[in-house]
């Protein structure tokens, strides 16, 4: 028992996927964002008429048969900026997940509602971005050892065919992965995050999707999901948008979670 605590407790310190503050992160959205579903100055509501706290943001936007993976949800604050939320597997299998929240981050301090809806929001859905690409069904974890067509993550092998291997393979060539994980990446790759010149073809959303390709996977699915394609003119970034639009199962997870943001936000 200890033993098995133990080893999910590594596990725990290990896999915790975060969005980091980027201080360059909201002029990178705002570069992009030509609209917006919400605006700050909305409101989310309980049909009672009180305001959701961010536990209750999460369950009333992410369908319930999505969301039941999401066991735990939490508040646990590194000061303001830093780590906005993040998520994390407690059980082995990654098959139930437990979601942070930072409240310095996201509220306005006399409690009354939130400093940025739309950036909440979009935190929501990029954290759960990430359950969906690491949960049991796509990764097999705590094994390492590859097997044809599968992706080494921290995690363990990403499978044959899963979302995130899908992704890589289409979007994070060899040359990108070295570039990004490098500690200085060159000048011109960070031009591809966040200068949005007339006919340079961007191929990342935000800064932070150039992370690697989990965070990508998590910024896109973000965009996907809040945002119309036409408002992208990089073929890239029209490409990784239309990659979650070929995916039944995404294209009706927007839906639903569209469907419930402008039910619950007003
Ligand atoms: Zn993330």
């Amino acid at each position: 028992m200890n033993t098995r605590l133990t080893s999910v407790e590594t596990q725990k310190r290990m896999l915790v996927i975060s969005v980091a503050v980027v201080l360059l992160l909201s002029a990178c959205i705002a570069l992009y964002v030509v609209k917006s579903r919400q605006t700050s100055q909305s409101t989310p509501i309980s049909p009672s008429g009180e305001l959701l706290d961010f536990e209750d943001l999460v369950r009333s936007i992410i369908p319930g048969n999505s969301a039941k993976r999401i066991v735990r949800i939490y508040e646990e604050s590194d000061g303001v900026d830093g780590e906005l939320a993040s998520v994390e597997p407690i059980n082995d299998d990654g098959s139930k997940w437990a979601m942070r929240y930072d409240a310095k981050d996201h509220y306005i301090a006399d409690g009354a509602g939130y400093k940025n809806l739309d950036g909440t929001i979009t935190t929501i859905v990029h954290e759960y971005a990430h359950i969906e690409a690491l949960n049991e069904t796509q990764v097999d974890h705590g094994r390492y050892n590859l097997e044809d067509g599968e992706l080494a993550l921290k995690e363990g092998a990403a499978k044959r065919g899963s979302y995130i291997k899908r992704f890589s393979d289409l979007f994070w060539s060899e040359e990108t992965k070295r570039i990004a994980s490098s500690d200085t990446p060159p000048k011109e790759f960070k031009k591809h995050v966040y200068e949005s010149l007339p006919g340079q073809d961007n191929i990342f959303f935000t800064e932070y999707a150039a992370t690697n390709e989990v965070e990508d996977f998590a910024e896109s699915f973000a965009m996907f999901v809040l945002h119309d394609e036409e408002e992208f003119s990089s073929e890239t970034l029209r490409a990784k948008y239309r990659f979650f639009v070929t995916i039944e199962h995404f294209a009706l997870l927007k839906q639903r979670i569209i469907r419930n943001i402008e039910t619950s936000v007003k």
